[in-house]
């Protein structure tokens, strides 16, 4: 199942593999779940998804998806430091995101939307090599764009999704209010429960 959680899709990316209660769960095992992934987090179009599928076949696409794994998780690391020291060198990670930037085709134009002209930036995907390039898109947009600080981990101690705070009051604990703020406001009646 997917989740999307991480208010920011470079989150989203990282959160494909979480641990609920200790049982790891993989959901871009294969080439498939990684173009789905793709479509539903709205970096890629579904009409694209699917004449990729066709043109390029299951290897492919599996072999695309194994490098999206072991990017995401280079990507972590390399994120996680960031949080911590947001101002260390990071030219060894900076080259090799450009790299799969540059494999990456955008193409700009002003388009009307909502009675407003906007510019907009869309990413062609001509080749399987060009996906990795939607995600790196993401990582980029936020260690340039976004606060480390704001970039937290859920605080539920039995769950392992990160997310963007995007509230005002920058106080947002958990990737889910109703999920793991639920659990945790259980485990602490419980407790309190138990000391009565
Ligand atoms: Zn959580």
């Amino acid at each position: 199942m997917f989740l999307f959680l991480g208010s920011h899709p470079a989150l989203d990316f990282l959160n494909t593999r979480y641990a609920p209660d200790a049982n790891a769960v993989e959901c871009i095992g294969d080439g498939r779940a990684f173009i789905d992934w793709l479509v539903q987090v709205g970096l890629l179009e579904a009409a694209g998804a699917a004449k990729m599928k066709r043109r390029f076949g299951p290897q492919a696409l599996d072999a695309a998806s194994e490098e999206a794994r072991r990017v995401r998780e280079w990507a972590r690391g390399f994120i996680a430091r960031w949080r911590e020291a947001p101002a260390a060198d990071y030219g060894r990670e900076v080259a090799q995101l450009n790299g799969l930037l540059a494999r990456g085709s955008s193409r700009r134009e002003v388009v009307v939307s909502e009675g407003r002209l906007r510019l907009t930036e869309s990413q062609r995907v001509e080749s399987v090599d060009e996906l990795l390039a939607l995600v790196a898109v993401q990582i980029a947009s936020l260690i340039t764009n976004e606060e480390p600080a704001l970039i937290k981990d859920c605080a539920s101690s039995v769950c392992t999704l990160s997310f963007l705070d995007r509230t005002k009051s920058h106080r947002r604990l958990f990737c889910s209010p109703t999920v793991c703020g639920n659990r945790a406001k259980v485990a602490a009646f419980r407790e309190r429960q138990r000391k009565d």
